[in-house]
């Protein structure tokens, strides 16, 4: 039967059985009433006027008020008769006492009279006992069908007292211990209530979504798993080495490439702690070494690539940390979950690099050689030593000597490139007189500042220290940016060389009034190959390169200050040497 059914049906039949309780009482209430308002009316009154009409004989004579009060009860007795026989002895008395009226003296009219009032009093009497009886015979009815009623309702309250409540609420708390299974992904929980009412068919209801999570479940399980080894897969088939870290650096993956070059197996890293693994080995140690840096330490240094010994030879490979940030489902914020660390393998173009550097090497060496002898003829030409020259044969000797210098300009400068590029800076960093660097760079460059009219002002240089430096290397930078001075300004202008000490540091400065460098560019001129555009004076772009290495791999510093049309001052910063 269903929870409404029953609740309808034990409200009910309570309701009914109280309203039946109700009526049984108020009809056996009415009757008792009845009963006892008839015994009152018809039987207490008559006996009542007969006691009056009995007062009124026994008086003393027969005075008009006693026959006026006999009269008016027996008149009273009339209107009230209710018992059968009461008429005829009512009639009689009438008859008896109006003959007694007229005849007072009659004591034996009197005595009739007198019965006669005494038998229906003794008439009331009896109905008084037999009415009394049948009011005590509804009253015992009435206990009875009370008492009934009433233990009909005590037995339905106390039925659905004892089983509605947990009726109702043993499937609700069931199905709430379910639910909070169902809310712990516990899909398999089922609900057995075996009833044919409400919750029999939410059970059948809530067992039918479980077994349809459960399914689901299972389904995306599986398709998760099978996602997985898809990326597994992919990752293991990707060329270059992957790692992958969790947030708390636990290692979740490791590409075959990357077990290989790193030399260890999977069951040495997959769920350890990569800062362990990174303990006992070299490469893990190296990759991860910037994930472990404080947050507040940056390294502005340029990544140089990780030699690693793969594939039976030198390998390069670049290295790319990523971070991994999701926002879940629901969430506003974002959440890192962990690291990838990506290995590039750049072998093939470092090989290509490495070609190029030593062609490079090979060629402006070679060409070196006959550049000098072009020179050295050019020289013997000039002083007339092989005969004479006449002026337009000595303007084309200057121009063959100006292109040969710039040839050879340009063949110093790619060769101090490639030994830049193949990391074999040979620097003979020592004291080192301040004067012999200015004075070299100064005389290279006088000539082109002659032609252009240009004025070269150098401070003071005698009273300085010695300065820490290669004396050859940062000789070629100065005149190389003193050269960059003399190109970029204008005619009859002034170039400044400046040299000034700081305390523990020297600095070399060299000013030009020329066209300056635009904001955007400032950094950029340090890049290899790198020209402002638009710049119309013939040049490689590698002189201000190959001077911050050669700075830089004094342990020095070389930085520029322009003003964009109105000229730029380069300056070298170098440790002075401690005396
Ligand atoms: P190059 O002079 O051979 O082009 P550099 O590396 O010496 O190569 O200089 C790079 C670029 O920087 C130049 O092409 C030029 O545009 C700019 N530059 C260098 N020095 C100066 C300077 N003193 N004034 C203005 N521009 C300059």
């Amino acid at each position: 039967m269903k929870i409404k059914a029953k609740l309808f049906l034990g409200i009910g039949l309570l309701f009914a059985m109280i309203v039946l309780l109700t009526a049984v009482g108020s009809i056996y209430i009415n009757k008792l009433s009845a009963d006892t308002n008839n015994i009152l009316v018809a039987n207490y009154n008559s006996i009542d006027y007969s006691r009056q009409m009995l007062i009124a004989l026994n008086e003393d004579g027969f005075t008009t008020t006693s026959i006026a009060a006999f009269e008016n009860n027996l008149k009273k007795q009339q209107q009230n008769i209710t018992e059968t026989g009461e008429q005829q002895l009512t009639d009689q008395l009438a008859a008896n006492f109006n003959k007694l009226k007229n005849n007072p003296s009659d004591t034996a009219l009197l005595t009739t009279v007198h019965d006669a009032v005494t038998d229906i009093i003794l008439v009331n009497m009896q109905a008084i006992e037999r009415k009394s009886a049948v009011a005590k015979r509804t009253a015992d009815n009435a206990s009875l069908w009370i008492a009934l009623a009433g233990t009909l309702c005590f037995l339905i309250a106390f039925v659905l007292l004892v089983n509605l409540p947990g009726n109702i609420a043993n499937p609700v708390k069931e199905l709430t211990e379910s639910i909070k299974e169902i809310a712990a992904q516990n899909y398999g929980k089922r609900v057995h209530f075996e009833k044919h009412d409400e919750f029999g068919e939410l059970a059948g209801a809530f067992n039918t979504m479980a077994q349809k999570l459960e399914e689901y479940q299972t389904s995306n399980l599986e398709k998760l798993v099978m996602e997985k080894k898809r990326i597994e897969t992919l990752i293991n088939n990707i060329k270059d080495p992957v790692i992958g870290l969790d947030a708390k650096k636990h290692i979740l993956f490791m590409n075959e490439v990357a077990l290989n070059i790193s030399g260890l197996r999977a069951e040495e890293t997959i769920g350890k702690l990569v800062q362990d693994v990174a303990v006992k080995n070299d490469l893990v140690r190296s990759l991860i070494q910037d994930m472990f840096r404080p947050a507040n330490e940056t390294v502005t240094a340029k990544q140089e690539p990780i030699k690693i010994y793969a594939d039976n030879k030198e390998s390069y490979f670049e290295k790319q940390v990523i971070a991994i940030n999701i926002t879940p489902t629901g969430e506003q914020q974002e959440k890192f979950i962990g690291n990838v660390i990506l290995l590039q393998n750049i072998t093939p173009f470092k090989e290509l690099d490495f070609a190029k550097t030593n062609f490079i090497a090979t060629v402006s060496h070679e060409l070196k050689t006959p550049i000098a002898s072009i020179k050295m003829s050019l020289q013997l030409l000039e002083n007339e030593q092989v005969g004479n020259v006449n002026e337009e044969q000595k303007n084309l000797l200057y121009s063959i000597k100006d292109d040969a210098n710039r040839l050879l300009k340009i063949t110093g400068e790619l060769l101090n490139m490639t030994q830049v590029e193949s990391g074999n800076i040979q620097m003979a960093v020592m004291a080192t007189d301040i004067k012999d660097i200015v004075n070299y760079a100064v005389s290279a460059n006088k000539a082109a500042a002659e032609e252009k009219k240009i004025k070269l002002h150098i401070s003071p240089v005698e009273d300085l220290p010695s300065v820490l430096a290669d004396e050859e290397k940062t000789a070629w930078v100065l005149t190389n940016l003193i050269s960059n001075a003399i190109r970029y300004s204008y005619e009859n202008s002034t170039v400044y060389i400046s040299i000034k000490n700081t305390g523990n540091k020297i600095e070399f400065a060299v000013t030009d009034t020329g066209q300056g460098i635009a904001p955007q560019y400032k950094e950029k001129i340090f890049d290899r190959y790198f020209r402002v555009p638009g710049t119309k004076k013939e040049g490689t772009g590698l002189g201000l390169s190959i001077s911050k290495e050669f700075i830089e791999a004094e342990g020095g510093s070389i930085t520029v200050a322009s003003d964009f049309g109105a000229g730029s001052t380069f300056t070298i910063t170098l440790n002075a040497a401690v005396t």
